[in-house]
Formats: structure tokens, sequence, C-alpha cells
């Protein structure tokens, strides 16, 4: 559906994206993670057209659109600030694409070319009233000012009013960054659910780990303006391609030294033990076997995390909390990893 080939970008003598392709499939909910300054908005800004890359295209469809202007490009896009007007009503600020937008008028000039028209009142307002109730914005919502609204509903009229002009395709730049933790978790719940209703190919830039792997369908992993891997969110943190993408997508234990000699892991390579891999206490046949002592406990509920001294060096691990065995500092304890669970990369030079 869209197709990035071979996006370069520069900023004056500054290359941001060294060679980007990327295949989006339609109605895919498609991030793109990696941390800050790494390419991601800039890749964004290219679909959109906001910026015009120095070489590669953009396909939508397989109709290059790389010279196509931002208005005719049909798609909607929603930013971390919403860039609504505070003043404005929910309502006008849902209509204001919609009055700027033309739809063909059914009849034809002179000349024999399709004429456009404006949407009339009628329409606009039927086209607002329907989008607001799909994105459960009630009437009363509709007549206030969006300065008015919390920061949740603030992100639905930002919603509603990508969607409203019907676009083929929604990007989202960190939509919820601005909101506090508990309402970042919920939207995120809720956008999932929209974009599945709307069935829409969705574009979602992100530098939290959490949000791409509960979101996407796919994630790109970028890293100073390259792309390092392309997956599902299994793909990329069961089979991370590369150490910065193991790195990235989630807390890891590097195996080093003393450890990795112990364990006989091969040299000139990198290795990496996930926390929910390196077992307390739960020692199976064929297992890797190290003893420690549990240095330091946290508490999350759900589960518990242990910072456990290995010889001198320091390994975390993960247990569900199980209301039985939880384990005390100064405890000894056999920590125990299968062979397979071990990521490894080789050594950069
Ligand atoms: P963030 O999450 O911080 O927004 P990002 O991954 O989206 O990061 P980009 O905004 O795409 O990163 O920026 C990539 C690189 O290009 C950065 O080094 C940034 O400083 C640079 N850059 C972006 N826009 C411009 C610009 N208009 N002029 C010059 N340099 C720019």
């Amino acid at each position: 559906m869209i197709e990035l080939r071979d996006i370069y970008v520069r900023f004056g003598n500054f290359e941001a994206l060294h060679g980007i392709n990327v295949d989006v499939k339609e109605g895919e909910f498609f991030t793109f993670l990696g941390p800050s300054g790494c390419g991601k908005t800039t890749t964004l800004r290219t679909i959109t057209g906001f910026i015009q890359p120095s070489a590669g295209n953009v396909f939508v469809n397989n109709i290059d659109i790389t010279n196509v202007p931002i208005e005719k490009r049909n798609i909607g896009i929603v930013f971390q600030s919403y860039a609504l007007f505070p003043s404005m009503t929910v309502y006008n600020n849902i209509a204001f694409g919609l009055k700027l937008k033309k739809i063909p008028s059914g009849k034809t000039d002179k000349k024999g070319e399709e004429g456009q028209r404006h949407y009339t009142g009628k329409e606009l307002d039927a086209k607002v009233r329907e989008i607001a109730k799909r994105v459960d914005l009630t009437d009363d919502q509709l007549g206030k000012a969006v300065s008015q609204l919390s920061g949740g509903q603030q992100q639905r009229v930002a919603i509603a009013r990508a969607l409203v002009t019907d676009p083929a395709i929604i990007c989202m730049d960190e939509p919820l960054s601005n909101l506090d933790a508990k309402l970042r978790v919920q939207l995120r719940n809720e956008l999932k659910a929209m974009q599945k209703k709307f069935g829409i190919t969705t574009i979602y830039v992100t530098h939290d780990q959490e949000e791409a792997l509960t979101l996407s369908d796919r994630i790109a992993v970028f890293n100073k303006g390259f792309i390092e891997q392309i997956g599902t969110p299994n793909e990329i943190y069961n089979h991370s391609a590369t150490e910065f993408v193991c790195n990235f997508i989630g807390d890891i234990n590097p195996l080093t030294g003393d450890i990795a000699a112990r364990l006989r892991l091969g040299e000139g390579m990198n290795h990496f033990i996930r926390l929910e891999r390196l077992r307390v206490n739960a020692s199976e046949e064929s297992a890797m076997q190290l003893q420690g002592v549990i240095e330091s406990v946290e508490y999350y509920g759900l589960y518990l995390k242990y910072f456990i001294d290995v010889n001198g060096q320091r390994l975390k691990a993960v247990e569900k909390n199980d209301g039985i065995a939880i384990y005390q500092p100064g405890q000894q304890v056999t920590l125990s990893m299968h062979p397979r669970d071990i990521m490894s990369y080789p050594a950069q030079a």
C-alpha cells in the first residue's frame, strides 16, 4: 500500500536518512520505533509530504507520490501537540479540514473536465457528527471550546479531525506523549480498537517500546537514519536481528567476562539474555546454571525483579509473583537459562 524506496533526506550537510525501505500493507498498524533523533519523524514527514527526499521515492498503491503536494496526498495527520485551535469549538476544529476539501461535483466544465465543489453545510454537518459519534465525542462536547476538554478528549478531537476527510492513510507522531501514564495506556487501547474499527492504514511514530509492542502489527526499528529491523512485535522482541534492537526493545542482561567464560559462550560475540528468561531456583535439565546471591528485590505486584550478584557481576531476573517463592536479599539462589534463549551478536570491531 505504502512503499518507501531508498529514501535519503539531507538537511544541509547533514544526512538524516540513509536509504530507508519500507512496505506497509493495507489496513496495517505500522510503527516507526527508535531513540530520539534516529529519523522516525523525518521518515513520517516524507510520507505526508512536509519533507522532500533528496533521493528515493514514495509510492501509495503503486502510484509515485514523491512530488505530489501535501494537500493532494489524502493522508490524515495527528501530531504530538494535536495542533488543534484551542479557542475554537470541537465542532469547528473537526470541520476545519472539511471546509477546505474539494470533492467531485459530478458536473463537467466546458473543457470536459470534471468540476469540483466544496461540501454543502448540510453534508459537512452530517460528516462532523458521524465522525464525532464514532470516536465517542458527545454532542455536548462538540459545542465546547477545545481548551475546556481533557487531554484524552482533545486526543479524540485530533483523531476525529484527521479521519473526517476520509484519508487513505493516517500518520500519527507520538500522539500520546503529552498525556499522563495511566491515560496513555487507556488511550492506547482505544486507539488500537479505533484503528481496527476504521480499518485504516496507520503509520505511528513513537520512542516508547511498550507502546510499539502493544499497538503494532509490525514495527520498524530505526537507528541513526537506518532501519535495523522490520518485524512483528514477537519477531522484534524474541528474534532481535541486531544487538541494537535487542538492547532497545527490552531490558537485557549482558553475559560478559567471568559469566560468559563459565557458560562457555563463544568468543568474538556479545551475548545477552532477557530478564524473564533468567530463571531463579527453577533449574531444569540441560539448562545452564550459575550460583548467585540476591542483592535486592523490586516488588511490582504482578512480578518481582531480582538483582543478583554472581561473583561480583550483577544480573537481573524477573519472576512471576506466585505469592510463595519470594526470595530475600542475602539468599543464595541458582540461576538457570536455556541455551536457545541466549541472544548473540558479533562483537563490534
Ligand atoms: P524525536 O523522537 O526526537 O523526534 P526522530 O527519530 O523523530 O526523533 P527526526 O526528527 O526525524 O528524529 O530527526 C532526525 C535527525 O535529523 C536529527 O538529528 C535531527 O536533529 C535532524 N533534523 C530533523 N529535522 C531537521 C531540520 N529541519 N533541519 C536540520 N536537521 C533536522
